[in-house]
């Protein structure tokens, strides 16, 4: 048995929950989300996703979602940042690039410097567009980088991120007509491994968003970025995102932070139903509702392949929506101030709709809301 494992480190991760939730974003909500991934870098939390060899604890996947499930119901925003952090470590780790993984991983298993992701412009954000939004054009020493990425979580204290681009095949100097038509301009994709204060790179102040705000996500625009090869993780090549880990979208992590969110809503349903039978029923079955969709996804961790990721990702969808619904009804008028956790609750549980969702999802749930069956495939 390794000497870090899941087990070893519970009593660990419970005191990071009750630490997490004792944090305030009343003050200054940068700094908040800054505390929180240090109290995560305290805790080891950094090393469960990287293998021994780097001084990590080389968690398995099953191991690594029993921890999201636990930090996602004591602090959703935390366990989200994680998820983004991990999926740019995945991407690193993946990488051919041994040079820039010898510097960068030995900061990142200790939380020295927080890496985060912007990768969504090629998965699915910004898709219906003719011209990609972020593109990386060949110079003699690399790359020269124009455009943005709409989403990056953590970018207002972020050391480093992994960023895709498209590839523009016409290089920048035979550039000048828009010929975005041209069959296969923009083919390749790349990815890179950058530092955030390079030349060029701005971070615009992040929006104000229905929940998680305190994730400090928002766009990196990229202005004349000039890009050295040193800096290649992946590629030039074809559908970039759709090969490796660490950045598919509806993962397991995803539906597993729904989980989290659940736990979280039907344990304050638990604590109310001790003075109130009449909320029984509709307790019992959240939980065993709950209990159900959790054990399918551990079993796909663990390979049991009854289900598909999409299916178990569209089970907690509904399960988180509803859940954090049930919660505010019993909680009442005081559910509704903000202040109170169960209001906060539903509003977050909005995210999943929004977050990293492959078209079958959308489609399960658009059709749940509009009472209509699904039919898987059609
Ligand atoms: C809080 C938050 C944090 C996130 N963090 C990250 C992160 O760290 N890293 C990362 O890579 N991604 C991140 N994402 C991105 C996320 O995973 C999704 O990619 C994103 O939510 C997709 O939404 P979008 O508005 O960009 O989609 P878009 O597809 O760009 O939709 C925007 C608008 O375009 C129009 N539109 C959309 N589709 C069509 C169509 N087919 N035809 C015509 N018009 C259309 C609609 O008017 C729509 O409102 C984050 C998102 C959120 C909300």
């Amino acid at each position: 048995m390794r000497n870090y494992d899941y087990q070893s480190q519970r009593e660990v991760l419970a005191n990071l929950c009750q630490q997490l939730k004792g944090i305030s974003n009343a003050a200054d909500e940068v700094k908040a989300a800054r505390k929180r991934v240090d109290l995560l870098g305290q805790a080891d939390v950094f090393r469960w996703f990287i293998p021994q060899r780097f001084g990590g604890f080389e968690w398995s996947t099953n191991e690594i979602l029993r921890g999201y499930l636990e930090l996602s119901a004591a602090c959703l925003s935390t366990a989200f940042v994680l998820t983004q952090r991990a999926a740019a470590v995945s991407r690193i780790l993946a990488s051919g690039n041994d040079v820039l993984k010898e510097r960068l991983l030995p900061r990142l298993v200790t939380g020295e410097w927080f890496v985060t992701v912007g990768i969504s412009h090629l998965t699915t954000s910004h898709r219906h567009l003719q011209k990609p939004v972020l593109l990386a054009s060949k110079s003699p020493t690399g790359y020269v980088l124009n455009g943005f990425s709409p989403w990056v979580t953590g970018i207002s204290f972020a050391d480093q991120i992994v960023v895709g681009a498209s590839c523009d095949s016409i290089s920048a100097d035979e550039a000048g007509v828009d010929s975005a038509n041209d069959e296969g301009r923009y083919r390749n994709e790349i990815l890179f491994g950058l530092p955030t204060d390079l030349p060029g790179i701005v971070r615009p102040a992040t929006p104000r968003l229905v929940a998680l705000s305190d994730s400090c996500t928002g766009p990196i625009h990229f202005e004349d970025v000039l890009v050295d090869q040193q800096f290649i993780l992946d590629g030039p090549r074809e559908r970039i995102m759709s090969q490796g880990s660490g950045g598919g979208t509806g993962g397991l992590q995803t539906s597993v932070l729904a989980l989290g969110l659940s736990t979280a809503a039907i344990s304050y349903l638990r604590q109310e139903s001790l003075n109130r039978a009449g909320i029984m029923e509709p307790l019992e079955s959240l939980q065993h509702q709950l209990t159900s969709t959790r054990d399918k996804l551990f079993d796909l961790a663990d390979g049991k392949q009854q289900w598909s990721n999409a299916d178990v990702r569209a089970e907690a969808n509904s399960l988180v929506l509803r859940s954090t619904q049930a919660a505010l009804m019993v909680a009442k008028g005081a559910g509704f101030c903000e202040q109170h956790p169960v209001g906060r609750w539903c509003q977050q549980a909005l995210f999943f709709l929004v977050w990293s969702c492959p078209e079958p999802v959308t489609a399960s749930n658009l059709c749940e809301l509009a009472q209509i069956e699904w039919i898987k495939n059609q």
